[in-house]
């Protein structure tokens, strides 16, 4: 009884009442099972460590998943990103137009390549990059638009294609939340010009490190071919000069090695099989977090894009700050008391020192901001307990109830 208030409300544990859970519960967690080690140490066993068959079985299911024509594994999603810019020509002075609530990745990739990254502001309700803001951006330096399909389901992609294809632009979809999110009935990756996924240790679907590429255009596909590793050719159709004997190969442009060893590729494959059975429970996770949160006048709950059926990624918290006696860090740290460990996805791009020191100033994208001061990553994971997603629910609300104006 001494968990509770005068209004019999539940003391939170950041006010000195007992926490909901003992354990902590983290944002994310990865889910390797028994054949995920097995084809792991089953590719150890083999002749190929690197650039063998286990990249081209990951590669396969790729086209399979996604119905792509070409796949091509990569080392992370920050060099599919890069070799993708470098594909579509992103050179000296170009703008590369994205959002600012994504990983840094999604902008750095235009500045490896000699570009500049411009953001374009966020629909306020789905969080994603909205089109009329890509339009307006749009000046004849502009080269390419990256849209990044937040939290996993998709911004308005016909539109964004509708534009791209209207002004010439190389439309490259950062699909490193989306995995298993359908748009129009159909699996990402062939609206895009190239579509990039990750599998980060966080991802929905891992291999500890890995990413890829996806597309439709074999012109695109040898590029990115050729700059995952280093620039160099073994196809003789592509090289300048006669090849001198059997060993020879050239390099043809400058790029770095951005291979992915077969173990990865091996765990991606073997994940990847499973895509179904982690769907299922992120969406049934996002469900019932969605019914709990809607009813409650002091959180703002992300709307779903029209024509996307999404694999959450992220589930994100957000306070109506008007309606609570606390703000976000102070929501954060509440949660952290009660044992579940939260992140922030993300600080906007531009409000990094690096980029402010380049002349981006803040206000540049106001809902972006306002969705940076207003939010929290909750735990989601395919192997959550749906006791579990009760015990975010319950800290959830018992901290909303204790500080509701
Ligand atoms: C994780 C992530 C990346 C980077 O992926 P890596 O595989 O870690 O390089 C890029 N963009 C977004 C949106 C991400 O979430």
């Amino acid at each position: 009884m001494s968990d509770l208030n005068k209004d019999n409300k539940r003391i939170p544990a950041i006010c000195g009442g007992s926490p909901v859970r003992s354990k902590k519960l983290y944002y994310s967690h990865q889910s390797i099972n028994e054949k995920d080690i097995q084809a792991v140490v089953d590719v150890l066993k083999s002749d190929y460590l690197t650039t063998g068959p286990a990249i081209t079985e990951m590669e396969r299911k790729l086209c399979e998943l996604t119905g792509a024509k070409y796949a091509v594994a990569i080392s992370n999603d920050t060099a599919a990103l890069h070799v993708a810019c470098m594909a579509a020509g992103v050179g000296k002075g170009d703008e590369i137009i994205t959002t600012p609530i994504t990983f840094a990745a999604s902008a750095n990739c235009s500045l490896y390549c000699g570009g500049r990254p411009v953001f374009a502001d966020i629909d306020p309700e789905t969080y994603q990059i909205d089109p009329d803001e890509i339009e307006k951006k749009i000046t004849d330096r502009t080269k390419a638009v990256i849209p990044v399909d937040y939290t996993g389901q998709t911004p308005d992609l016909a539109r964004i294609r509708e534009i791209c294809d209207r002004h010439g632009l190389v439309m490259i979809e950062d699909a490193a939340h989306s995995i298993g999110t359908k748009y129009n009935g159909e699996h990402i990756g062939r609206i895009a010009d190239m579509t990039t996924f990750s599998f980060h240790a966080v991802k929905t679907i891992t291999g500890g490190e890995g990413g890829a590429i996806v597309t439709d255009s074999k012109e695109l596909y040898d590029k990115l071919l050729l700059y995952r590793a280093h620039g160099i050719t073994r196809d003789v159709s592509k090289m300048k000069n006669t090849p001198d004997g059997p060993w020879y190969y050239e390099q043809v442009a400058l790029s770095t090695n951005y291979r992915i060893t077969d173990m990865q590729a091996a765990l991606i494959s073997s994940q990847l099989d499973r895509l179904s059975e982690f769907s299922e429970r992120r969406t049934k996770i996002r469900d019932k977090y969605n019914e709990a949160f809607s009813k409650m006048p002091e959180l703002f709950v992300q709307k779903e894009t029209k024509g996307c059926e999404s694999t959450r990624h992220l589930y994100i918290l957000r306070i109506v700050p008007e309606k609570l006696r606390i703000g976000r860090k102070e929501f954060f740290e509440a949660l952290g008391a009660e044992n579940i460990v939260c992140n922030v996805h993300y600080i906007p791009t531009y409000y990094f020192p690096y980029y402010q020191e380049m002349g981006y100033k803040k206000g540049l994208c106001p809902n972006a901001e306002k969705l940076y001061d207003e939010m929290i990553t909750i735990p989601l994971y395919s192997g959550m307990s749906d006791s579990d997603a009760d015990d975010v629910i319950e800290a959830v609300t018992r901290i909303v109830e204790y500080y509701r104006k």
